[in-house]
């Protein structure tokens, strides 16, 4: 790990991109990054066993200068305010890069969910939604899922908050179950907006998705449906992993194989009949294309050397430090960013949320269809910026998105005041 932290990481991004656009104005810069809200919270829960149980959990309201503030929900040991203000600065980005009129918001819990029931977790997760639930709401701030959060979660949140408000509100979350109000295509749009960007970006290179090989970091919703499609695209999925191991095979992974072992709560460091190999693995696997798709900072100033793809493709936020990231510009690496490459989640989750206000029902190749024109309209916008400013892929998509926050910000007016968040 670098030893900045991943909010650090978000601001010297910000900052140089803010050189590279010409941004002078340091006041307006530092609105561009600084969060406008940060909520702290104590979650108490009743365990199974009757003793009770306390929790922190955090909701960070980064930007909502170009709408209601928009991002997941992660549960993990792991989750710091720093991370949760780093994830909730790139769902701001994130969101004014492909364009759609959202901000950019984040929350987390501290907790290992694995260690806790399933009771538990409704607990927990009902009792989150007790402490954010007045400073949230569809006009205001919209969660979503992120690691070890999934539509079962959303929709515990979309009912107690309905419980809480007194109303029917579903479009105060996204990634809900179809049954609860959620979208068709949800589930798999992270990786359908990746594939659709690599497609894209491979295509201009001259090269086909078909004749390439795969590593992929991470195996779950991001990275277990990148492999799928990746691999029915006639991609070789070389290397894999989750948290426990990795397992790789030059001659290519049975994907389907391996996705139905996950589905049914399977670790990799339990699979019979591989040679397993540690979780790191896929990062320094021999492929053509490296998808990190686990958590932040993997990809970092001591391995980068190591990477011997010639692509990257990130599903997961922040997985690249701007040390290693300049290790690998230099060693002509292309590297799809993050708020470019894996904004295909938030935009479904746009849709959901259309969808949800206007009370609407889409069918998922509509979903698709949409998602791959939006998709592929703000991958062209970022290449061409990269090609004119002769820019990384990374700082051209920072570019456009801080041109239209600062724009948003402009727009609003009020000379003098500072204009608060929604
Ligand atoms: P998930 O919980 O479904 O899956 C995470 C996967 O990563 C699991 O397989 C886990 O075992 C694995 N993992 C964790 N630590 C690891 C390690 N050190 N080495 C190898 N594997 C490890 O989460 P997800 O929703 O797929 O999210 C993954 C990443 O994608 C996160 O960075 C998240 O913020 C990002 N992302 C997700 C979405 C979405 O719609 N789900 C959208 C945008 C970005």
């Amino acid at each position: 790990m670098s030893s900045e932290g991943a909010f650090d990481r978000f601001s010297t991004t910000v900052d140089a991109a803010a050189a590279i656009a010409g941004l002078r104005d340091a006041a307006l810069l530092e609105r561009i990054k600084t969060p406008e809200r940060i909520h702290e919270v104590s979650i108490p829960i009743v365990r199974d066993d009757g003793s009770e149980a306390i929790f922190t959990g955090y909701r960070v309201q980064h930007s909502s200068a170009r709408g209601p503030y928009k991002g997941g929900i992660r549960y993990h040991p792991n989750v710091t305010l720093d991370e949760v203000k780093a994830l909730a600065g790139w769902m701001s980005v994130k969101t004014a890069v492909v364009d759609i009129p959202l901000g950019g918001g984040k929350g987390g819990i501290t907790v290992d969910p694995r260690r806790l029931s399933k009771r538990e977790l409704e607990a927990l997760t009902r009792s989150y939604m007790e402490r954010i639930w007045r400073v949230i709401g569809p006009q205001i701030d919209i969660p979503a899922p992120d690691v070890n959060t999934n539509s079962q979660t959303m929709d515990w949140l979309a009912d107690e908050y309905a419980r809480l408000s007194k109303g029917n509100a579903p479009g105060v979350v996204t990634g809900k179950s179809i049954a609860h109000g959620g979208s068709a295509g949800r589930d798999t749009a992270t990786a359908q907006g990746g594939f659709e960007v690599l497609h894209a970006a491979l295509g201009a290179a001259g090269e086909n998705i078909h004749d390439t090989t795969v590593a992929i970091q991470g195996f779950g919703n991001a990275g277990a449906n990148a492999a799928v499609l990746l691999s029915a695209a006639g991609a070789r999925v070389v290397a894999v992993s989750d948290s426990t191991a990795a397992v790789a095979v030059p001659g290519g992974l049975p994907v389907a194989e391996l996705v139905a072992y996950k589905s049914k709560g399977g670790s990799f460091a339990d699979l019979p009949d591989y040679d397993l190999k540690p979780a790191d693995e896929p990062l320094h696997a021999e492929a053509d294309i490296l998808v990190p798709a686990a958590l932040e900072g993997q990809i970092t100033a001591a391995n980068a050397d190591r990477v011997k793809a010639r692509w990257i493709l990130e599903l997961a936020n922040g997985p690249t430090t701007p040390e290693a990231d300049a290790m690998l510009e230099r060693r002509r690496v292309q590297v799809l960013p993050d708020i470019l490459a894996n904004a295909g989640g938030v935009v479904v989750s746009y849709y959901e949320w259309v969808q949800n206000l206007h009370s609407e029902k889409w069918l998922r190749e509509e979903v698709e269809a949409r998602l791959a024109v939006t998709m592929r309209r703000a991958y062209e916008r970022v290449a061409e910026l990269a090609t004119f400013k002769r820019a990384s892929y990374r700082l051209a998509a920072y570019v456009i998105a801080i041109e239209r926050i600062a724009a948003a910000l402009k727009a609003q007016g009020q000379e003098g005041r500072i204009v608060l968040g929604r």
